[in-house]
């Protein structure tokens, strides 16, 4: 079936690795599906959203290889939410509430000692109309709360199976506060009925809203979308992640180079029956992707996996496909410059450090040569042959130091590693001699 998502995120901060496994799973299951994907702003919070955010998100999302076919936001849909609002209220299953927070606290406190759950008692649907005149009159402002039906909600839950809530333990929940703003629950549901959204994929955080929101949605127009709940991320020591985690936004990992591909398959991979592996693109992803491959347990992750998959993704990539990558980062080396060092390196701008070895020098934290190694140097800068040089060269240099000097293994291709490149690891020096040519190479013997 073409399943019509959303992606609802509050434009409040940059999104992170967390809010990107949302999207995304949203988007692999239009995808898949041949259906559509909302981007829905969920901005009734005017206080804390900002324009700026919004753009981010949907550049990040963009970046992420993610094409909305279709951009909402909440701020502009108030009077739809007025009007049902006042549908609600008619039917009496929106009710004004006059409790303060510290009086709504101390109820709470109160039934806690009493050993009972603390759920709303539902006082305020006793008040006659002149106590309401009274509250009125002291210049209090009602929050209004939905009348839940005691009853329980069941669902088919994507990724969790079958749920089910006992309403009766559930506090009617608040959609209105006293200043008159909406909580994202109502909204929520008055959106996906009239964006005809078929699926709500969203974070397992969100599981008790919806046995309010199955409410909403079966008052209102009859009938539920399908839910399904995935795990949450954690960061590697198991905290929960914030948009205050700047090091796990979407924006950072762009900004240090990781390849698109490479977050998506970690930020949808991770947490499920699937390894995280290199793949050929998002097609390929969503046909490895499905909803009951989905952990029902948060999961830890550390960014060290995602540079590991991202190395071996770059490791494939042919020229052609970073060419003009390489070339916005100052990089001239050509193919065969990438071809030698693609797979020496774990995000794209590495390459340039490289490409700065081959055209500048050695690195300025170059490892050390060793004084004993002096004799040797001179005699394989002897041997070292005229050019033209191809990919035989380094074998047949080597071969001949090999034979003057005694020395083999590490000890003969170490001293010519560090004294060309300035480091102990890197690129197969079968390729990266030609690109050095012959000057430098005797240049950095001397
Ligand atoms: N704005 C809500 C959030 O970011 C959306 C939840 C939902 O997808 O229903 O948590």
């Amino acid at each position: 079936m073409a399943e019509i998502v959303r992606f609802a995120p509050s434009p409040t901060g940059n999104i992170h690795i967390g809010n990107a496994r949302t999207a995304l799973i949203n988007w692999l299951t239009a995808v898949k599906s041949g259906g559509q994907f909302i981007l829905r702003f969920d901005d009734t919070d005017q206080e804390r959203s900002r324009q700026e955010y919004a753009d981010g998100i949907a550049a990040d999302l963009d970046w992420l290889g993610i094409k909305p076919n279709r951009v909402e936001k909440q701020s502009a849909r108030m009077a739809t939410y007025d009007e049902v609002a006042e549908k609600l209220k008619a039917m009496g299953r929106l009710y004004p509430c006059y409790e303060t927070a510290d009086e709504l606290d101390r109820k709470r406190k109160r039934q806690r000692a009493r050993g009972l759950p603390p759920v709303y008692d539902r006082a305020a649907l006793e008040l006659t109309e002149e106590q309401k005149a009274g509250f009125e009159a002291e210049g209090r402002r009602p929050h209004w709360r939905f009348l839940l039906d005691h009853k329980t909600v069941a669902w088919q839950d994507g990724v969790r199976g079958e749920q089910s809530i006992e309403c009766d333990s559930v506090s009617d929940p608040v959609l209105i506060r006293e200043d008159g703003t909406y909580l994202y629950t109502l909204p929520s549901v008055i959106d996906d009925i009239d964006m005809g959204v078929t699926m709500v994929i969203r974070g397992d955080d969100h599981v008790t809203n919806t046995a309010v929101q199955i409410q909403l949605f079966e008052l209102l127009s009859g009938k539920a979308p399908g839910f399904a709940h995935h795990n949450l991320l954690t960061s590697a020591t198991g905290e929960g992640l914030s948009k205050r985690l700047g090091s796990l936004s979407i924006r950072t990992m762009k900004d240090e180079g990781y390849e698109p591909l490479s977050v998506a398959i970690f930020a949808v991979l991770i947490g499920t029956s699937e390894p995280v592996q290199p793949l050929a693109d998002m097609q390929a992803l969503a046909d490895l992707f499905a909803l009951d491959k989905v952990s029902r347990n948060a999961s830890k992750f550390d960014m060290a996996d995602l540079g590991h998959l991202n190395a071996r993704i770059l490791h494939e990539k042919s020229y052609a496909q970073v060419s003009d990558r390489l070339a916005a980062l100052g990089v001239a080396g050509g193919e065969e410059f990438w071809l030698a060092v693609r797979g020496n390196i774990e995000r794209l701008p590495d390459a340039k450090g490289w490409w700065d070895i081959v055209d500048k020098g050695l690195p300025e934290d170059a490892v050390a040569r060793s004084e004993d190694d002096s004799d040797f140097y001179a005699k394989a800068l002897e041997l070292l042959p005229n050019e033209p040089w191809d990919g035989t060269t380094w074998k047949a240099w080597t071969n001949a130091v090999k034979s003057e000097t005694g020395r083999k293994g590490k000890g003969l291709f170490m001293p010519l590693r560090v004294a060309l490149t300035g480091r102990s690891h890197g690129p197969e020096l079968a390729a990266f001699l030609p690109i050095l040519g012959y000057q430098k190479t005797s240049d950095r013997l001397s």
